[in-house]
């Protein structure tokens, strides 16, 4: 009796357990957001658990109600999920279908499971219905990110090299060309700052999508690299598929504005073209030599076009050279300092020196300051030498004070570079107080192109140094942009008229009016005025005549080192 109370108590625990269980399942199932159907093979019986209603709004009790479930699968899968139905051998299979589920398109991973009985005949089988549509979409969008820009939706870099690549190969074996222009926007980043990023955004994407209008057919193509540069390639160009006829068209395009957001917008660009096999053997190469020629391009204003050649490679590659040179010289041992002389016109009292820097590199050899001072502008380099020429020129005036008890004005060139550094104007006034020296015995050469750059900023320090006494003179003037009208508002000192105006004074007529009228000007605003590149006695008598101040050039002193002029100083020579 005792025995059968206690099989009963325990069958009926053990239920109370299953029941308990197989409501924790279902509450599992149900508040899943992934959908159920569970078959019975035995009891040919349907059953739908988890957010079926979520997913369809065909309910299913029996076979005809799974029938219509296909009319919501995308035709090219109702194959898959046929499978999927009517599994029944296989035991496990997955597939990704569309299905129209409710509120539209979804893509839905769909798993089917089916167990089988002793026998090994099928008995339970569950399909489970999973929308990863989200996933889907970030996953497609990923790989879309991998090839295209997501701006402009043209080809990325890396899409465009693996083309390009393919492209160089096969036109290696097929013994055709592949031509690839660089393509750059001039100023863009001055017309993103005056319009706004977002409408900055717009014209690339407007420029862009002209560009793949260009591009017809499968052997032209075009990508964004980034910011402003975009590149073309054609495959075997020929006709008006030449890349000369190809910029005719965007040519043509550029007369008229983009109509932005913001109003309309010109844009001019700067385009390097070089072509597989002559210009490069590889697709990296070739992209590298058509950014050279661009760079190339620039140098010719608007809308510049330039074309590989050996020669702009050689200077290339010569300046790099020089670069990497530049970095690792020894300033002290390879760097020296020449004085040139500057004579009052009239009378011929030394006003000064102007210090020109020589450079003999480790092999011995001459490098001009015209040739090195453009690459080190292009680094920090720059700031290195304008510290060391400074000091250098500072200190040999103080040495020939000390020894002479001269009155002379050191011209130091300054870099724009250097001159924009903060602390540049505190820092050379320390300098020159460091050795006891005049403020006003210094005088700082600073060229147009300092003005450029931030010009309030830069007025603020020209004032401060001409409030400490510094002098400041603007050297080859005329040649930039700085007009005489502008002139009036510089706190400057000296103005040197650049050589090309004194090579042309006595040539024409207009050049001898353009000296006069500058002279004019200059004399009349109160500023010293200093002739560059004298050579002729014509060219000192006609500048006396017209009001030039000081003299410069070969004809009177050419520039020497510090003991030829310290021979000067003591009055061997000059007198
Ligand atoms: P710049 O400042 O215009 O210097 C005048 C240049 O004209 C010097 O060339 C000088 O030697 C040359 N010159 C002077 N008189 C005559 C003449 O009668 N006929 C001819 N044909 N040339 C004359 P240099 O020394 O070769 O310097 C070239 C440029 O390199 C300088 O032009 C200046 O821009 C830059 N530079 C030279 N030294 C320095 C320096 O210490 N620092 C910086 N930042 N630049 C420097
Ligand atoms: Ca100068
Ligand atoms: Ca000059």
């Amino acid at each position: 009796m005792n025995e059968l109370q206690y099989q009963v108590d325990l069958l009926s625990a053990m239920n109370r357990k299953l029941e308990d269980e197989c409501s924790i399942y279902r509450l599992m199932l149900d508040s899943s957001s992934d959908a159920y159907l569970y078959y019975d093979f035995a009891e040919d019986r349907y059953s739908t658990m988890g957010d079926w209603k979520g997913f369809f709004e065909i309910e299913i009790r029996d076979r005809n109600d799974v029938a219509r479930l296909f009319s919501q699968v995308r035709e090219e899968d109702i194959e898959a999920f046929r499978s999927l139905v009517y599994l029944e051998k296989t035991g496990k299979r997955t597939e990704l279908l569309e299905f129209c589920k409710k509120g539209g398109k979804q893509w839905i991973e769909c798993k089917g499971t089916v167990i089988f009985d002793e026998a090994g005949g099928p008995s339970k089988k569950l399909l489970k219905f999973r929308d990863i549509t989200k996933f889907k979409k970030q996953n497609d969008y990923l790989s879309y990110l991998a090839y295209y820009d997501s701006l402009t939706g043209l080809l990325n870099r890396n899409s465009f090299m693996k083309n390009l690549i393919e492209w160089i190969e096969r036109a290696g074996r097929e013994g055709t060309m592949v031509s690839l222009a660089f393509v750059d926007i001039n100023d863009f980043r001055k017309i993103n700052d005056g319009i706004g990023m977002l409408v900055g955004d717009e014209l690339l994407q407007r420029f862009g999508k002209f560009l793949q209008s260009l591009c017809e057919g499968d052997s032209m193509m075009c990508a964004h690299l980034n910011a402003d540069v975009f590149c073309l390639a054609i495959y075997d160009p020929v006709g008006d598929r030449a890349m000369r006829s190809i910029y005719q068209r965007i040519l043509e395009r550029l007369t008229k504005p983009f109509e932005l957001m913001s109003g309309p917008v010109f844009i001019t660009l700067s385009v390097g073209v070089a072509e597989y096999p002559e210009a490069a053997s590889t697709a990296f190469e070739l992209l590298e030599r058509a950014e050279i020629v661009m760079f190339r391009a620039k140098h010719t204003k608007q809308n510049g076009i330039r074309y590989f050649d050996a020669p702009i490679i050689q200077s290339f590659l010569h300046n790099a050279a020089l670069e990497q040179k530049l970095k690792s010289a020894a300033l002290d041992r390879e760097f020296m300092l020449y004085y040139q002389p500057q004579y009052a016109a009239q009378g011929g009292r030394l006003r000064g020196v102007e210090a020109l820097i020589r450079w003999r590199d480790s092999e011995g050899q001459m490098i001009s300051p015209g040739e090195f001072i453009p690459i080190a502008e292009k680094s920090s380099i720059i700031v290195n030498i304008g510290v060391w020429v400074a000091q250098k020129a500072v200190s040999t005036l103080a040495e020939w004070k000390k020894k002479y008890g001269v009155d002379l004005t050191m011209s130091i060139n300054v870099s724009a570079v250097h001159f924009s550094q903060d602390g540049f104007a505190h820092w050379i006034i320390d300098l020159i107080k460091g050795y006891g020296l005049p403020l006003d015995e210094v005088e700082l050469e600073i060229t147009e192109t300092v003005l450029i750059d931030d010009f309030l900023h830069i007025l603020k320090k020209l004032e401060l140094l001409q409030q400490y006494g510094i002098k400041l003179a603007i050297d080859d003037f005329g040649t930039g942009y700085a007009s005489l009208a502008y002139l009036k508002n510089l706190p400057v000192d000296t103005i040197k008229i650049d050589k090309t105006f004194i090579d042309s004074m006595l040539v024409d007529k207009e050049g001898d009016i353009i000296v006069e009228g500058i002279l004019d000007m200059v004399n009349r605003l109160g500023y010293d005025s200093v002739a560059e590149g004298v050579e002729t006695q014509e060219q000192l008598d006609h500048l006396r005549e017209i009001g030039c101040k000081y003299i410069q050039g070969y004809l009177l002193g050419r520039p020497v080192p510090q003991e030829q002029l310290e021979e000067l100083l003591e009055g061997r020579i000059w007198e």
